[in-house]
């Protein structure tokens, strides 16, 4: 059997993986990523909403992989309030709507470039494992058995990940933890290509919400997200079709693609053992309030590369523990208090969201804190009280 050697073996070629790549192999260490599909960024699985935030990550040169522009973002409660946040006052959480296999390919393209090896159509099928590290993976490349042994190893192998269960790392996730998607991009249909629109309500789409992502002014990707707990995954595609079916403005647009996946919506998981490291999804880093991953993905795929670069360097797997320190600084706060969010919304039934939409619908959110904005939300309608408490302190 063939045997590949390098310094660091990543598995999973979507942006953790390859973000990894690139800082390590920037360092001058031996990289490769093996991607078991047959081209990097491609099928698309994802909504391509992205935070303007990713321009200070610096992990792109070219610019090609932004499609649209967006001014804000409207949340809609079931009965139709809408809550506008602009550009002002959503800050960088305003953003674009990306082509992602170009944004994929744009993040391949850069890794290549500082030295990573890519494997397409290669699929990690095993490790061989030796006192809780891994030895080498075998894997099948073009069709052909053959083995890749390294000194770290990397699991970005997204939502349905193996890598992590090869070390005995718990990757389990459960059915409230696990948002089912379906997604047309429509096209022929009349949107704002100004806003990026968001549907909520637990008889339109429970435990998650229905979203419009504008490409231009009429082509758009509209799906929905919704929690595993609350339905079979049949039903997800059901409720999107019923949304699209009563919307005029969306009726009689030809889907031009169709894509089903899962996101992880949980608390992240422990993230290194032995000489194992796992990035993005994989290590559930994905926000568990919006289920937008690639924003984390490619914040902790940094972290990822750069420490494993140190560990490298110094030969000191126990430096591996920076990278759980490194990505909790960045993004721990805010994963532990979307989860928190995220279970108390997924509670809510549609009257509660339209209280919540009334009460916020005239807010300035850019001066408000979390408790002031609670603060707002009970005055208006004080029996949220109880339901919010829990956010408070
Ligand atoms: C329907 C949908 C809509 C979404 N919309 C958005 C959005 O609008 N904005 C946003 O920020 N996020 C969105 N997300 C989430 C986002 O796509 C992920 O968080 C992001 O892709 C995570 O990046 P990753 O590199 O961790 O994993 P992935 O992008 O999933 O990459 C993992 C890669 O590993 C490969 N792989 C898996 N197993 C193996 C193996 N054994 N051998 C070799 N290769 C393997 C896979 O083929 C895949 O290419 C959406 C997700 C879904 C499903």
């Amino acid at each position: 059997m063939e045997t590949y050697e390098y310094d660091c073996v990543i598995v999973g070629g979507g942006p953790a993986g390859l973000v990894t790549a690139r800082y390590i192999s920037e360092a001058g260490f031996s990289v490769a990523v093996l991607e078991r599909d047959r081209e990097i960024g491609v099928p698309v699985l994802c909504g391509e909403g992205v935070s303007r935030n990713i321009d200070n990550l610096g992990v792109t040169e070219r610019r090609d992989w932004v499609e649209n522009e967006i001014v804000g973002a409207r949340i809609f409660s079931p009965n139709g309030t809408m809550v506008k946040m602009s550009a002002e006052r959503a800050g960088g959480e305003t953003g674009y709507v990306i082509d992602r296999e170009r944004f994929d390919k744009e993040l391949a393209r850069i890794a290549a470039k500082k030295g990573a090896d890519i494997f397409v159509m290669c699929d990690a099928k095993k490790a061989n494992v030796e006192g809780g590290e891994i030895r080498e993976i075998e894997a099948k490349l073009d069709g052909k058995d053959v083995k890749f042994t390294g000194k770290i190893f990397v699991g970005a192998d997204g939502v349905e990940s193996k890598v992590g269960r090869w070390v005995d790392i718990d990757t389990r996730l459960k059915p409230k933890d696990i948002v089912s998607c379906y997604e047309y991009t429509l096209s022929d249909v009349e949107c704002d290509k100004d806003y990026t629109d968001f549907f909520v309500g637990r008889s339109l789409a429970p435990g998650g919400y229905i979203w419009i992502f504008p490409k231009s002014d009429d082509t758009a990707n509209v799906g929905i997200g919704v929690l595993a707990s609350y339905s079979k995954s049949a039903l997800a595609k059901q409720l999107l079709d019923k949304f699209i079916e009563k919307k005029d403005f969306l009726r009689k647009g030809k889907p031009v693609r169709k894509l089903a996946g899962a996101v992880p919506v949980a608390l992240p998981i422990q993230s290194y053992r032995g000489n194992v490291v796992l990035v993005g999804d994989a290590a559930r880093h994905t926000d568990p309030l919006t289920g937008g991953g690639i924003i984390h993905a490619v914040i902790g795929g940094r972290v990822a590369g750069e420490t494993i670069a140190r560990a490298l360097r110094e030969e000191k797997l126990s430096l591996l523990e920076e990278y759980e320190k490194g990505w909790r600084e960045k993004i721990g706060k805010k994963l532990e208090r979307n989860y928190k969010m995220k279970e108390l919304a997924s509670t809510f039934d549609d009257k509660t969201f339209d209280k919540l939409a009334d009460s916020v619908k005239d807010i300035n959110f850019e001066e408000l804190s979390t408790r002031g904005l609670i603060k707002a939300l009970v005055t208006k309608h004080p029996s949220l009280l109880f339901k919010l408490k829990s956010l408070i302190g």
